[in-house]
């Protein structure tokens, strides 16, 4: 190949950018060019390969998820950016690496940690995100002519949503405009999930070590006011399904259709 390294690098990105729509930030374009070019025959498959070898996965400041064991058999998930690299061992790297080992990673709601890279999860893939304007206003305020405002940060007049943002895990929702969603306000809506949790403790422990609470008896028909635990137990179940340890959630589920049943009857 008579190209110089300086055409080859012109090309590559704009096979890379122009066609392939990547951001050229993430890929270590000299390796694609050694590896697909110089080294290998330039075949679309090879190509292929050395792109998807040359992905750089995390830069500084992405935001990540950490998966960290709390007490009592809680596992949490906790949000922050990336702030450096590190060595197996903890340390600094005294150089730009192509493959680092482990991520700093400082989150709002827990100490800070060393985590391996493999142990991340990009902030993102926490959540669906919906622009579709139908989607996003379904339902909306009629005083509002059915438009949600975006609840990120603005002053008295918040402009119209254009995203609608789904925590996985929890179902739970937030209306965003563009310029509000972001990496901070997303782990926000994960944050409060979080906190559900953690004052949920009890509630899942007992419900651990005895399902069955899930299906106590119900409230006297005379006296529906006068609730019963398992009657409390259930409303809580329906606020915060996620909540519920599985087990109890078969024989909650199992309950309801039986409760359906003898209505039937
Ligand atoms: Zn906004």
């Amino acid at each position: 190949m008579g190209a110089s390294m300086r055409e080859m690098r012109e090309q590559a990105l704009v096979y890379l950018v122009e066609w392939e729509g990547r951001d050229p930030q993430r890929y270590n374009v000299d390796g694609i060019i050694r590896d697909a070019w110089i080294n290998g025959n330039g075949s679309d498959a090879v190509w292929k390969e050395s792109v998807e070898r040359h992905h750089i996965r995390f830069l500084v400041g992405d935001w990540v998820r950490i998966t960290v064991e709390a007490e009592d058999g809680f596992t949490e998930h906790h949000y922050g950016p990336i702030e450096n690299f590190r060595k197996p061992g903890g340390s600094f790297y005294k150089r730009h690496v192509a493959k680092p080992y482990a991520a700093f990673v400082h989150p709002e709601y827990t100490r800070s940690h060393v985590v391996p890279l493999a142990d991340l999860v990009e902030e993102i893939n926490d959540f669906e995100i919906i622009t579709e304007w139908s989607e996003v206003h379904k339902g909306g305020p009629q005083h509002n002519y059915g438009v949600y405002q975006c609840i990120g940060i603005h002053g008295p007049y918040p402009p119209p949503a254009t995203t609608l943002v789904i925590h996985k895990v929890s179902g739970r929702k937030k209306r965003f405009c563009d310029a509000c969603n972001t990496p901070q306000q997303r782990a926000g809506l994960a944050d409060e999930a979080l906190m559900y949790q953690r004052n949920a403790k009890s509630t899942i422990l007992e419900l651990r070590a005895d399902p069955t609470l899930i299906t106590g008896p119900t409230a006297d028909p005379g006296r529906l006011w006068d609730k019963t635990p398992a009657d409390e137990c259930r409303s809580w179940a329906d606020v915060f399904p996620w909540l519920v340890p599985a087990p109890a959630a078969e024989l909650y589920k199992q309950w309801k259709e039986a409760q359906r049943a003898s209505v039937a009857a």
